[in-house]
């Protein structure tokens, strides 16, 4: 028998009519939240997400919020209809939420995507001229590893979820580790902010050769592709090194930034961290994540490792 296919909200009202009711009748609710363009990985949290729930929603939604004007906010790639196709064949998703604009109230028209005359740093939200003003931050967890390069990321991030929290109030929302911080930002915004929502992160899904899946492979090259394998090569190298007792977090991150600078790859950063508050370790002595974030080409991966030694 052919899978259903989802319903497709694209209205927030109406979603959460949906989920009101639904929850009027008891039913539990899960919410994946992407970006779209899915993948195995999108579609490893859609079945972790029905392990713990009755219902499913999967949100499809590019959040302008947290792309700075100088980001690949337009070249996203992005196939609505190949997606619900995939979520057809997987099954088990009943509701794709797929907003227009989350950040228009209805006051303005145009959306404006220009850096700022003064030059500051701000998010394409924040020139949209809508007037959006209330951001979520996540003061100490947003500070590293890819907040350093992507000033807005996070704050972009946590604020979109809230809004999709506070939209389709779910029960539980899965969250990939590929994602490491956002995930723990996450968990730490739901806690800090008693949103009743269980947060469960899922593990990181790879192609067969290594490489993190993300919706951003597709804009590689072959030869860029290739050569990005030198980030999970090296971080799998960084592992087992330190099961067999290299716990010197330097030595470690010195070869996997000669590895993949060798590849071709330029280096946002490579650290080691604290899998819970993602402060920077000298030693390995207790639960770490070595986080990385490298260019190819004009493409910007991220992929980590657990190390439980
Ligand atoms: P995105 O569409 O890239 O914003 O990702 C949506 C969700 O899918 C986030 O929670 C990501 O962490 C998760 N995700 C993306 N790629 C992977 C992957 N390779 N493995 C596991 N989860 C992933």
């Amino acid at each position: 028998m052919a899978n259903k296919e989802p319903l497709i909200i694209t209205d927030k009202h109406q979603m959460r009519q949906w989920s009101r009711s639904n929850r009027a009748k008891c039913k539990t609710i899960g919410l994946v939240p992407t970006m779209g363009y899915l993948h195995e990985g999108h579609l490893s949290l859609i079945q972790e997400s029905q392990k713990h729930t009755q219902l499913t929603v999967v949100s499809i939604y590019v959040n302008p919020g947290q792309f700075s004007p100088n980001e690949d906010l337009s070249t996203y790639p992005s196939d609505f209809l190949g997606d619900i196709q995939k979520l057809k064949n997987v099954g088990g998703v009943d509701v794709v939420f797929h907003p227009q604009n989350l950040y228009d109230y209805g006051q303005n028209d145009g959306f404006k995507n220009s850096e700022r005359e003064d030059g500051k740093m701000v998010s394409c939200v924040e020139n949209s001229g809508m007037g959006h003003e209330t951001w979520v931050r996540v003061e100490r967890l947003e500070k590293g590893l890819c907040g350093k390069s992507r000033p807005v990321f996070f704050r972009g991030v946590a604020t979109i979820v809230a809004k999709l929290f506070n939209i389709v109030e779910p029960d539980v929302a899965v969250f990939g580790k590929k994602d490491y911080q956002q995930w723990r930002i996450i968990q730490r915004m739901v806690r800090d902010l008693d949103f009743g929502i269980k947060v469960i992160g899922a593990d990181l899904v790879r192609d067969d050769d290594g490489l993190a899946k993300s919706s951003r492979n597709v804009r590689l090259s072959a030869q860029e592709r290739r050569r990005a394998l030198s980030i999970s090569k090296s971080l799998f190298d960084a592992k087992f090194a330190a099961e067999k007792g290299q716990v010197d977090c330097k030595e470690l991150r010195d070869s996997v930034v000669q590895a993949i600078l060798e590849a071709g790859g330029k280096v946002d950063y490579a650290e080691i961290v604290d899998q819970e508050s993602l402060d920077a370790l000298k030693e390995i002595k207790s639960p770490a994540v070595f986080c990385v974030a490298a260019w190819f080409g004009n493409v910007r991966l991220i992929d980590n490792m657990e190390i439980n030694v």
